[in-house]
């Protein structure tokens, strides 16, 4: 697994890289930044643009509003 720094495909910043609680950094990928783009996005894009996109994809797919697994049993 590669640890360089990526950029963000959605705001082309640096991706924030995940460290563990001693610091060594464990992920640089980001987030997966479909259905927005075919790449990978940071934190920020991926809280505030791809999951609502993803959100307006599924209820328009269905037919219905989304509902989280766990609030289905
Ligand atoms: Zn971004």
């Amino acid at each position: 697994m590669s640890l360089e720094i990526m950029d963000c495909c959605i705001c082309k910043k640096q991706i924030e890289p995940q460290r563990t609680e001693s610091g060594e950094i464990y992920w640089t990928q980001g987030n997966d930044a479909l259905p927005i783009h075919d790449g990978r996005c940071c934190n920020k894009c991926n809280a505030e643009i791809v999951t609502p996109a993803r959100f307006t994809d599924i209820s328009m797919s269905t037919g219905k509003i989304y509902k989280k697994p766990e609030e289905d049993k």
